[in-house]
């Protein structure tokens, strides 16, 4: 079998769960600082905040900057759920608009229409870690007063081009940024997430927040020498991520360079195996942005059957998932009165599919897969 995607663990992370485990502290502690600190150098941002996952990370930069009732947050449908959640959690309201067909990523030309007096900010993702047009988001997000944040879930080690140099997602771009470790992402503790600022003032309150608006953190009480009493300044959340995740991310994040690159290989790989196949679109990266290929999507011909060619390559023990969802199809968003047409968002989802990609595929699952693909498609051909 092989499948969608695989995270690569090896003995190293064990050993650092292992002595984050015997150290005698697995909450959120050394390891967490230590992770964060790790992650805001490579990504080359000022502050890094550690989470328990992505899902509430966006929530959380929702929530310290205060966005609620009455307030619209701007995003794209076609995403995973967790991004329209988030702004639900706040009571505010998303507002849905379409996707550029070539990146899958939000258009910045449907942003700039949809902006109100009552929008506050965009989530923009880096769709599968394809970078979002950030250069335009963020000169919109400027002109108007709103605040960018970076669902950047899917996008640790991609890169985008700034000034003729690359820099990585994270830095941030907009105001802040926020990952994943989810297994499904390039690298994982898995669960996790991590918020990215330059405003200490924001990266502050994402860690009052996190741990339960505490004045003076645990793990500081537990080291004074003086007896403290702590304060709860605002209602809060427990939002931490453990010291035995952050040991492995830690790990993990060592790798990612290494993961990213061989990531890359396999994408390129695709399109030669892949590019000549009339009718079949494969994903490409604008020449400002190096994507880390957190998934594969191809563009199926038409007339081909989306569930079909899935089903027959899952007979042949391969894996495939269809595009990415629209949450604006799904029940708690689906009674709303979407105010932009959708199209290329529901394009998306029917007539994509994610072939199998992680750091560790050999060539020879790959050739298999590409195979079987072509195989397919050929036999609608003859049709
Ligand atoms: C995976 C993902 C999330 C949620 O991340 P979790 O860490 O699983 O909560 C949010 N947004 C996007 C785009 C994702 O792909």
């Amino acid at each position: 079998m092989i499948p969608i995607a695989l995270p690569l663990l090896t003995e190293e992370e064990a050993d650092a769960a292992r002595a984050a485990v015997l150290s005698g502290w697995v909450s959120q502690g050394p390891q967490v600082a230590a992770f964060e600190r790790d992650f805001a150098a490579l990504v080359g941002a000022p502050y890094a905040c550690a989470v328990s996952n992505c899902t509430i990370a966006l929530h959380l930069a929702l929530a310290a900057l205060e966005i609620g009732p009455g307030d619209e947050v701007i995003t794209a449908s076609h995403s995973f759920i967790a991004t329209a959640n988030c702004i639900r959690y706040c009571g505010a309201t998303p507002v849905f608009v379409d996707i550029d067909p070539g990146t899958y990523n939000i258009d910045p030309n449907r942003v700039a229409e949809a902006i109100t007096p009552r929008t506050r900010a965009v989530i923009a993702v880096h769709q599968m870690g394809m970078p979002c047009d950030l250069a335009a988001l963020a000169t919109l997000a400027d002109r108007h007063g709103i605040i960018l944040i970076e669902d950047a879930a899917c996008a640790a080690g991609s890169q985008i081009r700034v000034d003729g140099g690359w820099e990585r997602i994270g830095k941030p771009h907009g105001q802040i940024a926020c990952f994943s470790f989810h297994p499904r992402k390039v690298i994982t503790t898995g669960e996790g997430g991590m918020l990215t600022t330059a405003d200490a003032k924001l990266d502050q309150k994402f860690r009052l927040l996190r741990q339960h608006g505490m004045s003076v953190p645990d793990i500081v009480r537990h080291g004074s020498p003086q007896v403290i009493f702590e304060d709860y300044l605002v209602v809060g959340f427990n939002y931490r991520m453990t010291d035995i995740q952050a040991a492995v991310g830690r790990k993990q994040l060592e790798r990612l360079p290494e993961l990213v690159s061989r990531r890359r290989a396999i994408a390129a790989r695709y399109g030669e195996l892949l590019g000549n196949f009339e009718g079949l679109r494969l994903p490409a990266e604008p020449d400002w942005a190096r994507s880390n290929w957190q998934s594969y999507c191809v563009r199926l011909p038409d007339r081909v059957d989306q569930r079909t060619v899935m089903q027959r390559m899952l007979d042949q023990g391969i894996a495939t998932r269809r595009g990415i969802m629209c949450s604006h199809r799904e029940a708690p968003y689906a009674n709303d009165k979407q105010r932009h047409d959708l199209k290329q968002s529901e394009l998306a989802q029917d007539n994509s599919i994610l072939l199998p990609i992680y750091a560790q595929m050999s060539k020879e699952d790959q050739e298999r897969v590409a195979c079987a693909l072509r195989r397919e498609l050929q036999a609608y051909a003859l049709q």
